[in-house]
């Protein structure tokens, strides 16, 4: 079902080295190229914690654009087609293309990135031997490859491209059953974690209520809100979770509010994805949260911040 594309999605970046080859289809371009690029990310951050971390430097080169170990392709041409030259080394070459197939492209180990990604963009483009090339890759997966192909539509692929792929539909978000802010914000696209939110009230809008004082509290407040923050993590519930996974979903959440709160502060998104990693890598949970918060206040209550924020 459709809104599930996006918790799959990360499901296939935790998945890591286990999956190969990915095909999306749906036919709203922008979420199903949304999520390509979420899941090419993800495979090529190398952080050990929540992937994409948007710090490492893989991460920082796949969003200026020059990441070495991404390789896009795209049908191009008076035909609009993805031709063999973009695979692998066609017999003849017409003079002057230098088009770097993507069989030598995946030869070379990673420079930066946990693993190769070929993001493949309508992928029903490719004219015949091009599809046949890519078929012999796929039939052959390297362990550090990812490929990545993206269709409106999985009718206009050849099936035995299709069953090398693990395939997901993608669907708009917007199908979730959203009732307030918070489900808006926590849920983050996904039914998983809309079903998570709304099984845990407590928790949540104790957590929700936790970030709106973030937003109001002067630069001083830092431990104190610290404090009720670390306290909300006792409302959990009852079930057998580990204080690692409930501390994690709690710095998690605060990073989805963050960036719903102020989308254009990079600091403040920072502050929280190194708490989120050092609380992970198992460092104690106020040792992580009390700078961070402290920080974060200060940083809220930056007079420049504050007006840019306006903007
Ligand atoms: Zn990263």
């Amino acid at each position: 079902m459709a809104i599930s594309s996006q918790s799959t999605v990360q499901a296939l970046i935790d998945a890591d080295q286990r999956v190969h080859a990915v095909l999306l289809y749906g036919s709203d371009d922008a979420i199903r190229e949304g999520l390509a690029r979420r899941l090419a990310q993800g495979w090529l951050c190398t952080s050990e914690a929540l992937r994409p971390c948007g710090e490492c430097d893989s991460c920082r080169a796949f969003e200026k654009g020059n990441s070495l170990d991404l390789r896009d392709v795209s049908p191009s041409g008076p035909q609009n087609l993805i031709r063999l030259q973009s695979i692998a080394e066609p017999s003849t070459r017409d003079p002057g293309d230098t088009t770097q197939p993507i069989s030598e492209f995946v030869q070379r180990p990673p420079y930066k990135a946990r693993r190769k990604v070929v993001l493949i963009h309508d992928a029903d483009r490719m004219n015949s031997a091009a599809a046949n090339a890519l078929l012999k890759m796929l039939e052959e997966p390297l362990p550090r490859v990812a490929m990545i192909l993206t269709v409106a539509a999985v009718g206009s692929v050849l099936p035995t491209i299709l069953s090398r792929c693990l395939c997901v539909a993608c669907a708009s978000p917007s199908e979730l059953d959203i009732a307030n802010e918070m489900e808006q914000v926590l849920a983050d696209g996904t039914q998983g974690r809309l079903d998570a939110v709304r099984s845990k009230t407590e928790f949540y809008t104790s957590l929700w209520s936790v970030f709106q004082n973030i937003e109001r509290a002067p630069a001083s407040a830092g431990l104190g809100i610290a404090e009720k923050f670390r306290a909300v993590a006792s409302l959990y519930g009852g079930e057998q979770v580990p204080a690692r996974v409930i501390q994690a979903e709690m710095l998690h959440s605060l990073g989805l509010w963050v960036r719903n709160t102020w989308p254009a502060d990079v600091e403040a998104r920072r502050l929280v994805a190194e708490a989120h990693r050092r609380v992970v890598g198992n460092v104690d949970f106020a040792i992580a949260t009390d700078p961070m918060f402290c920080r974060l206040l200060v940083n809220a209550n930056n007079s420049e911040l504050s007006s840019r924020r306006q903007v």
